[in-house]
C-alpha cells in the first residue's frame, strides 16, 4: 500500500544550520580575512538561522583557512537565539573547543575507514576511540555535541557503507551522550532511496534527533532532503551560495544552497525562520568577493542586480 504523507503541526517547521563558513571556505583558494568571516557570520546571523558552523579545531597546517576559529568567535556579534557551532576531528581539537568557550561542537567520525585515514590520519575505530574521549570530556563541561558520521552512505573509496556500520556508529555515537546525530553525505553520492531506507533505519534505534548534511555532486542534494523529510527528518545543514566540499575527497561538490533549502521549505508551506532575501544579498556578496557563478538555482534565477 503506498505511504500517504500526513504533514502534522510539528511539520510546519525545519531546522537549518548554516556550513559555508566553515564546510564553505575550507575550500576555497581565496583565503577570506577574520575581518570578511566576521562580516560573513554576522549577516548570516541576520539572516535568522538557528545554528551556524562558523569554523573548526583542526590542524591549521592541513587546512589554514579554519586557523583563526578561536578569534573569530571572539569577534563575532552574537545576536537572537542563534548558536555558534564549529567542527571537531580529534581530542586536541575539542580541547581547543573547551578552551574557546564555545557551547556547541560536531565532533565527526568518518564511516569509512579508507576517508578517516586521510582525512585524521586515524583508522575508523581509532577516530570512534579517540570520539570516546572527547566527547566524553566535552559533556563533563557542558558542551552540546552533534555526533557526526562522514560518508554515511556511499564513499568514493569504498562505495557503498554497509547499513550495519551506520547503525554501530549512530548507537555508539548516542551512548557517548551526543545530542543529535547528523548523517553526512559527505561526497554527495547517495540517491533518494538509499537515504530513505538509511534514515528509516536508523531513526529505529536512536530517540536523539537526526540531521542531513548533504552534498551536491550529482544533483541529489535537494531529491534527497525531500526524502528524509517524507520520514520526518527535520533538521538539515546546507551552505550559503552551495559553497563546501571535502578537501580529502576531490570528487565532492559544495552543499545544496541554503537559499534553495529555503525555498524549497517555504514553497511547501514549511517554516525555516530564515529570510530568503536577506540569504540572497549574503549569497550575492560571496559570488561578487569570490568571482565566479556559485552553486544556487535561487541565486541564479533571482539573485541578479535589477
Ligand atoms: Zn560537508
Amino acid at each position: 500500500m503506498r505511504k500517504q504523507v500526513t504533514i502534522t503541526k510539528t511539520d510546519h517547521r525545519v531546522f537549518i544550520e548554516e556550513n559555508a563558513p566553515r564546510d564553505g571556505l575550507q575550500n576555497e583558494a581565496a583565503v577570506f580575512s577574520l575581518e570578511e568571516k566576521v562580516s560573513l557570520v554576522d549577516s548570516l546571523t541576520q539572516c535568522g538561522f538557528p545554528r551556524i558552523q562558523v569554523g573548526a579545531f583542526v590542524d591549521p597546517r592541513k587546512v589554514p583557512q579554519m586557523a583563526d576559529t578561536e578569534k573569530l568567535l571572539e569577534r563575532i556579534a552574537r545576536g537572537g537565539q542563534t548558536i555558534y557551532s564549529a567542527l571537531v576531528l580529534n581530542e586536541r581539537g575539542m580541547e581547543r573547543a573547551a578552551a574557546s568557550g564555545i557551547g556547541h561542537v560536531s565532533f565527526f567520525v568518518s564511516a569509512s575507514d579508507a576517508h578517516s585515514r586521510r582525512n585524521t590520519n586515524l583508522s575508523a575505530e581509532d577516530a570512534l576511540h579517540q570520539a570516546r574521549k572527547a566527547v566524553s570530556k566535552a559533556v563533563s563541561r557542558g558542551i552540546s555535541v552533534q555526533g557526526g558520521i562522514m560518508n554515511a552512505f556511499t564513499c568514493p573509496f569504498e562505495g557503498v557503507i554497509p547499513l550495519e556500520r551506520v547503525l554501530y556508529l549512530v548507537c555508539t555515537l548516542t551512548e557517548m551522550g551526543v545530542e543529535e546525530i547528523n548523517l553526512a553525505d559527505t561526497a554527495g553520492l547517495a540517491h533518494p532511496l538509499q537515504v530513505t531506507r538509511v534514515v528509516q533505519r536508523v531513526l529505529q534505534v536512536t530517540e536523539i534527533p537526526v540531521s542531513l548534511h548533504l552534498h551536491d555532486s550529482l544533483g541529489f542534494g535537494l531529491v534527497n532532503a525531500y526524502a528524509a523529510w517524507n520520514e520526518g527528518i527535520r533538521r538539515f545543514d546546507a551552505s550559503c551560495g552551495g559553497l563546501g566540499g571535502c578537501p580529502f575527497l576531490p570528487q565532492s561538490a559544495g552543499n545544496i544552497a541554503s537559499e534553495d533549502m529555503v525555498n524549497l521549505f517555504e514553497s511547501m508551506g514549511v517554516s525555516t525562520g530564515i529570510s530568503l532575501p536577506r540569504l540572497v544579498e549574503v549569497a550575492r556578496m560571496l559570488r561578487t568577493k569570490l568571482n565566479r557563478p556559485l552553486w544556487s538555482r535561487y541565486l541564479t534565477l533571482c539573485g541578479s542586480p535589477p
